[in-house]
C-alpha cells in the first residue's frame, strides 16, 4: 500500500484461521470479508477510527457474516459481488467496475475470479490484491460452485497481475498448504525456502500473508500447471498422461481435497 496517504493494511483475527483485512489512515477504516462483527467493532473502538467502507469478497458466511452488525451502528457503503445472494450489498460490482474508497484516498479495480463461488470478486489496487478464498499463500479454493476451467482461467488472471503485487488472502492456510506443495514438486528450492521461512513466521505468531504474486508463482503448484514437475506429479496422480493446464490443475485440487 502507499504511503502517500498513510495507508495501513493489518490483519484483524476471526473464528479459527480467517483474516479480516483493515485498510486505514489516521481517521478511517475499510474492512474487507468482516465474517464477524466484534474483532471490527473493537479494533475501531479501541484505534478511535471511523468506519468508511466494506468490501465482500464473495458470499460465504464467515466473509459476510459480520456486515449487517457492522451497518447497524453506521450505515458505509458495501462493495460485493453482483452474481451472489448477499442481502447487505449497496454497491454490487463485477469485472471492471471501480470499488472507490475515498476517505483513504483508494480506488479498486473489480475483477471477476469465480471458481471457489460462483461470482467471486477481488479488488485489485495500490499494488495489493484482495483475493478472498480464491488464491491463497501456496494454494487455491475448494471448488464449491465453479469448475476447474473458471478457477484456471480465474488464477490466471490473478498471475498476470504484477510479480510486486500484494497478495491478501481470507485465511492463514499456508503451513498445510505448503505441506501439500512440497507433495507436488518436492524438489522445488523455492519453495522449500519458503517453507523454512513461513514456518519460522507462524512460530513467531506472525500471520505468513500478505504474500506477493511473483512468490505464489514461483512456489503456488495451482498457478504452475504448465511446469514439467507439476505435470509429472499430476499424472502420476492420475495414473493418466495429462498436460492440458485444467486437467493438470484439476488432478492438483482433486489430490489436495482427499490430502
Ligand atoms: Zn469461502
Amino acid at each position: 500500500m502507499s504511503d502517500k496517504n498513510e495507508v495501513e493494511v493489518l490483519p484483524l483475527r476471526a473464528f479459527k484461521d480467517n483474516y479480516i483485512w483493515v485498510l486505514r489512515n489516521r481517521r478511517y477504516a475499510a474492512i474487507v470479508d468482516p465474517g464477524d462483527a466484534q474483532p471490527v467493532l473493537d479494533f475501531l473502538q479501541h484505534e478511535q477510527l471511523e468506519l468508511c467502507a466494506i468490501l465482500a469478497t464473495h458470499h460465504h458466511a464467515d466473509h459476510v457474516g459480520g456486515i449487517a452488525a457492522l451497518l447497524a451502528r453506521q450505515r458505509v457503503p458495501v462493495f460485493g459481488p453482483r452474481g451472489e445472494p448477499i442481502s447487505t450489498l449497496t454497491h454490487p460490482v463485477g469485472e471492471g467496475d471501480t470499488a472507490a474508497i475515498p476517505q483513504l484516498g483508494l480506488r479498486f479495480r473489480v475483477l471477476d475470479i469465480p471458481g471457489h463461488t460462483r461470482a467471486h470478486i477481488a479488488y485489485y489496487g495500490a499494488d495489493s490484491l484482495f483475493c478472498g478464498d480464491t488464491l491463497f499463500a501456496c494454494g487455491c479454493g475448494r471448488l464449491f460452485e465453479g469448475t476447474p476451467p473458471q478457477m484456471v482461467n480465474s488464477l490466471t488472471k490473478l498471475a498476470a497481475l504484477p510479480d510486486e503485487t500484494l497478495v491478501y488472502s481470507g485465511h492463514e492456510y499456508t503451513m498445510a498448504n505448503i505441506g501439500f506443495a512440497l507433495e507436488v514438486e518436492p524438489d522445488n528450492e523455492e519453495l522449500k525456502a519458503r517453507a523454512a521461512r513461513d514456518a519460522q513466521t507462524r512460530k513467531d505468531g506472525r500471520p505468513t500473508l500478505p504474500s506477493t504474486i511473483g512468490r505464489e508463482k514461483k512456489t503456488n503448484p495451482f498457478l504452475r500447471c504448465r511446469e514439467p514437475a507439476v505435470i509429472a506429479s499430476a499424472n502420476k496422480y492420475l495414473g493418466a498422461r495429462a498436460s492440458d493446464p485444467v486437467q493438470v490443475f484439476a488432478a492438483i485440487r482433486q489430490w489436495k481435497n482427499a490430502y
